[in-house]
């Protein structure tokens, strides 16, 4: 048991294995691939890059040319479905046993992380991620008769650092409508404002991921933003309860579908105005999700540099930490892309480095327990009365002493104190400590009596009252006789 670094602090999780962030490739199909630069191991894990020297630079120079990645799996020529068992499968399938995942796609624009994600909407058999995500979601709902479980979701842009909607039940009309702020409480992180929709079928998550896919091309339209420049996230909330009563632990899980912004660099290109202000947005939050993730690899960092922006704070219970967390890196396969391949190769093997702790998000249903220990309650009596029964004890009842009960206790100590009673009857646990309870009780009364007919008697004087002793010493001397201060003093 611990507690977590990144978040939750009312409830601790089962802790599971040490894990490493799983980091993949996909290769854009191309006519043209650079067969030259590119090649891939035979393991299919590792893909070596090989970039021509610079001959501006002179010809004798230290500029690497060569470099080697290896990672968990460099995906080239798959279909979506080879790239979803791959990908995606395993942190789906943990969801529902409780574990918060996070699947997200990285790399420059156009070099397919909308298809790898949402995938060709027209096209059933080019579904992406996204749509097999709830496809397995309800599927292993509908394997799991034992528990009650609920689906719900949301989607969320993010762009240029402002929130959106895609599912909003308003019409849209912009970003001035009910902004939306990212709040934290003991169970996590959610974003206020942002609709979370109940699903029972596939079709009606179905039916929502089109709307919000409709919705980011209208936005795009309508507020002259390029939908390839913002952060989607669609998020899968999963609540699992036994449907055995007395099982009172559940769990909750969330499946974040991360759809990065593309990650190329636009400076270089002499960018300005809009798109120069949405370059650097993202290089910002890109750069914080990196280093968000390794701080959270980090055994000795404490802090997490969460809040530096939307993407992290919105993501915040969900990257690295206590999540299973899955990356895409998508690249281009022609050599005009070299540049930005590599630096996604590199951020892709950055992220390989950093290790998870996946663990379960398990809650107490108060309701349940409250029930259980109800019943639990009610046998315990009955075993008691048939107990008693057996042992031909009077029927004794167990339940509180009300005000009659305990005055009759009290009425019998004092008898016992008195030598009028000469032993109290044992009946029950409840009823011995209420004898002790009213011992206390007389005792008190007695002390008390006894201090008032004292002071009634004598005159008490504070130890510390000096001007008191030192008149009383003065009288006492004078009858030439000497007493402590703290002593009673007679008349
Ligand atoms: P990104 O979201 O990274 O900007 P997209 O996913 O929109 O890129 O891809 C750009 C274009 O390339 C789209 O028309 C998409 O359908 C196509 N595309 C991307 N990856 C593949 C692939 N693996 N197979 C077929 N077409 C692809
Ligand atoms: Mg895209």
């Amino acid at each position: 048991m611990k507690r977590h670094k990144n978040g939750n602090k009312q409830y601790f999780t089962k802790m599971g294995t040490r894990k490493k962030v799983q980091a993949f490739v996909r290769v854009k199909p191309t006519d043209d691939f650079a067969h030259d630069m590119i090649k891939y191991g035979d393991d299919n894990k590792s893909i070596d890059i090989h970039l021509k020297k610079d001959t501006r630079r002179g010809v004798v120079n230290n500029q690497q040319t060569d470099w080697s990645f290896k990672l968990d799996g460099v995906l080239h020529d798959a279909t979506q479905d080879l790239v979803y068992e791959t990908v995606a499968k395993d942190a789906v399938s943990q969801a529902l046993d409780g574990y918060n995942g996070t699947i997200m796609c990285y790399g420059q624009t156009g070099a397919g992380k909308t298809y790898t994600m949402t995938g060709a909407t027209e096209n059933y058999k080019h579904r992406g991620i996204l749509p097999r995500a709830l496809q397995q979601v309800f599927r292993m709902i509908e394997e799991r008769p034992t528990h009650a479980i609920t689906v719900r979701v949301s989607y969320l842009e993010i762009y240029n650092e402002n929130l959106f909607d895609l599912l909003s039940t308003l019409p849209y009309v912009g970003p001035s409508v009910s902004p939306m702020t990212i709040v934290e409480n003991p169970q996590g992180v959610f974003i206020k404002g942002l609709s979370v929709h109940l699903t029972s079928q596939e079709e009606d998550a179905f039916s929502l991921l089109f709307e919000g896919e409709t919705n980011r091309i209208i936005a795009s339209h309508t507020m002259n933003k390029n939908s390839s420049r913002s952060h989607c996230i669609f998020t899968i909330y999963v609540e699992a309860h036994s449907r055995t009563l007395s099982d009172e632990k559940y769990i909750t899980s969330k499946i974040n579908l991360v759809d990065l912004a593309g990650s190329e660099r636009l400076g270089k290109t002499g960018s300005e105005g809009r798109v120069l202000k949405e370059a650097t947005y993202i290089n910002k939050s890109l750069s914080f999700l990196e280093q968000a993730i390794i701080a959270l690899g980090d055994q000795k960092r404490d802090h997490i540099p969460f809040r530096q922006c939307k993407l992290t704070h919105a993501l915040k219970d969900s990257l690295g930490g206590n999540c299973n967390m899955v990356l895409v890196t998508n690249i281009y396969g022609e050599a005009a892309q070299l540049e930005e391949t590599l630096s996604s190769l590199k951020f892709a093997s950055r992220m390989k480095l950093v290790t998870t702790e996946p663990a379960i998000n398990e809650k107490y249903d108060a309701e349940r327990m409250v029930k259980n220990l109800e019943k639990e309650l009610a046998l315990l009596k009955q075993e008691l009365a048939i107990h008693d029964s057996l042992s031909n004890r009077t029927l004794v009842n167990y339940d509180p002493m009300d005000e009659i009960q305990i005055a009759e206790i009290n009425s019998q100590v004092r008898r016992y104190l008195e030598g009028t009673l000469d032993e109290i009857d044992i009946i029950n646990l409840r009823q011995i400590q209420e004898v002790f309870n009213q011992f206390k009780v007389v005792l008190s009364q007695q002390e008390q009596e006894v201090e008032a007919a004292l002071r009634r008697k004598y005159t008490l004087i504070d130890k510390n009252d000096f001007a008191a002793i030192s008149a009383v010493q003065k009288h006492l001397s004078k009858k030439g006789r000497c007493q402590q201060p703290w002593e009673w003093q007679g008349p």
